[in-house]
């Protein structure tokens, strides 16, 4: 019995002597060689390319891009990652000649128009944030992390102290003690309070002169704000260490409150993310840093800076990190951002993260019934619900949703997210603010109806997904096949 739909290559529909093109040149013939060419450069056998007729090729890749699951053909409520909808029209304006041909190392005053528009969402960024300094080189938020952890090094030797620590709590995304790391640093964990918060008195405990910084998600991994950031900021800063922000969670808070007035030092923000760029699987993205003042000088290079009155790249900071990406970055991503943020103005940016936190804590509402909340305050742009009280392992649970179209959510404890165990059966759903009222409802149905399914067939999610190309690796796959067949 074939249970799933395998995507053929173009290879294995090729036809031979099937072409797309027909050439109606009447003198052309196609084993005529041209004199000109040399004996030793003439092919000697078939070049093996598929051959198809246009029709088929169009069906052939048009049934490829279904055979995965995405935004553009369903709800993705991946927390943490923000999967949420990305306009096309920023997509067609990356596309632009302007911007799409251009090469960075075409003569420099024909670039002006891109500093110009680069310097200016410098400033929306610094805005946004509150901070003072912004830098577009970092190609992702874990190059950002990592970028802005060289920054805190250089900062501290520049200082003449040594400090190698990193403080970073349980629930912090999985790049941070991996960027921590790479940038020559030691990692000590804080754990979580039974209200989801950071323990203060453990942060406290771990306080000492070998403190560089603290890398803190606020709202956090697990859907919540941080409560006591003033008082961590305060405690941190009177250590002399320095407050990082990892701005994966920014679009809960956009246009609200600002990394740079809690207190934060060095940011960085997933543009792609918050800002909106078609992502996963790895990329692409972008990873801008922003600084406070004292550590402006050890941004990376070039900074786009206004030079009499003109936009322009400056290499000549003596006191930088020095380069961390090829030219300026990931610049059609970065286009992505500043079309979006222009697009939505300083109101619709704020109504989007009022939209976010409402959806989430709708799904947490719905959901309740049958997956309970972990934490019983409302949450902020994306909500932890329980999968401890089901019949079925959580791991098992989400991928069943795939089979009723819906992404799953992230599992916490699941390697891509660092959690203490304590939460190991628990899904971060994050529905993003791109989802209407059909679309929760539908989510939260699916999410529901698997929910019951675990009570009476534990065996149909455990074996899930049931749709997709590629299956899950099953155990005992002759009583699968019995108890399809029924
Ligand atoms: C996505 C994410 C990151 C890493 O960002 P990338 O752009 O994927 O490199 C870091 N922290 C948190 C909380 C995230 O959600």
């Amino acid at each position: 019995m074939k249970l799933h739909f395998k995507p053929l290559t173009v290879f294995d529909v090729s036809r031979t002597g099937v072409s797309g093109a027909g050439i109606f040149d009447p003198d052309f013939k196609s084993d005529e060689v041209p004199d000109w060419l040399e004996e030793s450069d003439r092919r000697s056998q078939p070049v093996g390319l598929p051959e198809l007729s246009e029709v088929d090729v169009v069906r052939h890749f048009t049934n490829l891009s279904y055979s995965s699951h995405g935004v553009d053909n369903g709800p993705y409520p991946l927390g943490s990652c923000t999967m949420k909808y990305n306009p096309k029209r920023n997509d067609a304006l990356a596309q632009l000649e302007g911007f799409s041909c251009t090469h960075p190392l075409q003569p420099p005053d024909t670039l002006q128009g891109l500093w110009d528009l680069m310097l200016e969402l410098q400033g929306h960024l610094a805005e946004l944030t509150g901070m003072d300094y912004v830098s577009l080189q970092g190609a992702a938020g874990a190059h950002g992390e990592f970028n802005g952890l060289l920054i805190i090094r250089k900062y501290f030797e520049e200082k003449g102290q040594d400090r190698r620590m990193i403080l970073i709590p349980d629930s912090a995304h999985g790049t941070n003690p991996a960027s921590a790391a790479m940038a020559g640093f030691e990692c000590e964990i804080i754990p979580t309070t039974r209200d989801g918060l950071m323990d203060l008195d453990s942060m406290e405990r771990h306080l000492n002169k070998n403190v560089a910084a603290l890398m803190l998600t606020n709202p956090s991994t697990l859907g919540l704000f941080e409560e006591n950031i003033q008082e961590i900021a305060a405690k941190l800063h009177a250590n002399g260490s320095l407050l990082y922000y990892d701005g994966a969670n920014l679009n809960a808070l956009m246009g609200i409150v600002r990394p740079g007035d809690m207190g934060f030092d060095v940011i960085h923000v997933n543009t792609h993310k918050t800002l909106s760029t078609p992502h996963g699987g790895g990329g692409p993205g972008a990873g801008p840093v922003g600084v406070k003042k004292l550590l402006e000088p050890y941004l990376p290079l070039p900074v786009i800076r206004a030079i009499d009155g003109q936009a322009q790249p400056d290499y000549n900071r003596p006191r930088s990190i020095g380069k961390i990406k090829s030219f300026y970055g990931h610049v059609e991503v970065l286009i992505r951002a500043y079309c979006y943020i222009l697009t939505n103005g300083a109101a619709g940016l704020r109504t989007a993260t009022e939209n976010a936190v409402l959806n989430a804590n709708y799904m947490q509402h719905r959901l309740g019934e049958l997956l309970p909340a972990l934490f019983k305050q409302r949450c902020m742009h994306e909500c932890l619900v329980s999968g401890g009280d089901l019949n079925v392992n959580a791991a098992d649970f989400v991928k069943r949703l795939i089979d009723f179209g819906v992404h799953p959510p992230t599992l916490v404890g699941a390697g891509c997210v660092h959690f203490d165990v304590k939460y190991g059966t628990a899904m971060l759903i994050e529905p993003t603010e791109t989802e209407s009222r059909a679309s929760l409802d539908f989510m939260v149905e699916q999410f529901l109806t698997v929910a019951r399914e675990a009570a009476v067939a534990p065996y149909m999610i455990e074996t899930a997904p049931h749709t997709t190309s590629v299956a899950k690796v099953i155990k005992d796959e002759a009583a699968y096949l019995t108890l399809l067949k029924a």
